[in-house]
């Protein structure tokens, strides 16, 4: 009784969703749309998609609509806007929106670097980010965190992993803390070896087995880059060395991550793999209310398997780690290359292997910075695009 007291007291948590078409945003709107007494949506914003986007301004009447790409801007037919709402333009948009004195959370939810302002800027007006965007803390990690610590903001996990330790960790120190052990599917090539992954094609590669997500992200499990720059993330998030930081394949997706701690106690977090229960974790923290995600079912769950990454097949997970421990630019540029890559790949213009091979390629070559600015990040990342272009008309492809 005391705790729907305490939940009912509770302020109406105003949201604004940035990315609200993509994978992450839709889910986000379901958690959302649960829970009305509690979260309102006051601000969204996507790239392109403005017909989804107007949808979903006719669905939950948000105060403010931005549209990043000004082509989708011009074709947007505005008599489809519900009375209400304004669709805001130009490059401030999602900054007016994030730094509102009326918002309360800001979901971030921009796939890949074109995520970083958004982000920023919430952080800057001390707002909490329910942060999706793992490629923020991968490319500006110690600008980002010292930012939110500087302004007061708050940043509350919501890679699912990330968000298993974070409520596995519970406020305990770091002092407390052996390791943290983040969990993989593996992704469709799991148990593949090196010489297999020579001919693996896009359409497989695009076939995750456990979660339904976005092609840039699919191919980054399938990869393990995307472990890769969790890695990253974690380090950030968390504030401790890459040491401290192991990674398990796990095949089931139903542990999202575990804390080792000091005295030998591991806590986990499982939970069928969902990504509505990390969002309603971070956007109703810290409590814990009866949501719209799957539950696990213990009479049908037969057995959970762990086993050991095969570094030499996914080497694209050494990258995470060698980035994790170099910090600076390294980080913008790992992940503007493997974007690049990535991008690539899905056009059939580069093999599976090659995805990390140009991203090492890449990372070898490039003129390191320790403690870059945000505009230098943001060079080092449209500096390693280019790179993988060059690289790719100078290399011949992998035998
Ligand atoms: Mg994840």
């Amino acid at each position: 009784m005391k705790d729907h007291a305490s939940q009912t007291r509770q302020r109406h948590r105003r949201v604004v969703v940035l990315g609200s078409t993509g994978s992450v945003g839709t889910n986000s709107l379901e958690v959302i749309e649960h829970f009305p007494d509690r979260l309102e949506v006051i601000g969204l914003s996507a790239h392109s998609s403005w017909k989804a986007l107007f949808q979903q301004a006719t669905r939950f009447r948000p105060r403010w609509i931005a549209l990043s790409d000004p082509e989708a801007e011009r074709q947007a037919d505005l008599s489809l806007l519900p009375i209400g709402t304004e669709l805001l333009t130009g490059p401030d948009a999602v900054a007016r929106m994030s730094a509102d004195s009326d918002t309360d959370i800001v979901v971030a939810a921009i796939v890949g670097s074109a995520g970083l302002a958004g982000t920023w800027e919430a952080l800057s007006a001390g707002k909490t980010v329910a942060l999706a965007n793992k490629e923020t803390l991968v490319m500006a990690g110690s600008r980002v965190t010292e930012l939110a610590a500087r302004r007061g903001g708050r940043i509350l996990p919501v890679d699912s992993e990330h968000s298993a330790i974070f409520q596995a960790l519970a406020g305990q120190p770091n002092s407390a803390i052996e390791r943290l052990v983040l969990t993989g599917s593996g992704g469709p090539f799991r148990g593949k070896n090196r010489d297999e992954l020579k001919s693996a094609r896009l359409e497989d590669a695009l076939k995750h087995p456990t979660w339904k997500m976005g092609p840039k992200i699919t191919i980054d499990s399938a990869t393990l880059m995307n472990k890769s720059l969790e890695v990253i993330e974690a380090r950030w998030l968390f504030n401790l060395p890459p040491e401290q930081i192991d990674v398990i394949i796990h095949p089931e997706s139903i542990v999202h991550s575990f804390v080792e701690f000091r005295d030998g106690s591991v806590l986990a977090q499982l939970s069928p793999p969902d990504m509505r229960l990390p969002i309603q974790y971070a956007l109703n923290y810290p409590d814990r209310l009866s949501g719209p995600a799957k539950r696990l079912d213990w009479s049908s769950l037969r057995a959970l398997h762990f086993e050991a990454v095969d570094r030499k097949a996914f080497d694209a997970l050494d990258l995470g780690y060698q980035v994790a421990r170099s910090g600076g630019t390294s980080g913008a540029v790992l992940n503007a290359a493997n974007e690049a890559a990535v991008g690539l790949f899905l056009e059939g213009r580069l093999a599976f292997l090659d995805i990390a091979r140009a991203c090492r390629a890449v990372l070898a070559q490039h003129p390191f910075s320790p403690s870059p600015s945000i505009e230098e990040l943001m060079a080092a990342d449209r500096w390693a695009r280019q790179e993988v272009s060059r690289w790719i008309r100078q290399t011949s492809p992998s035998p």
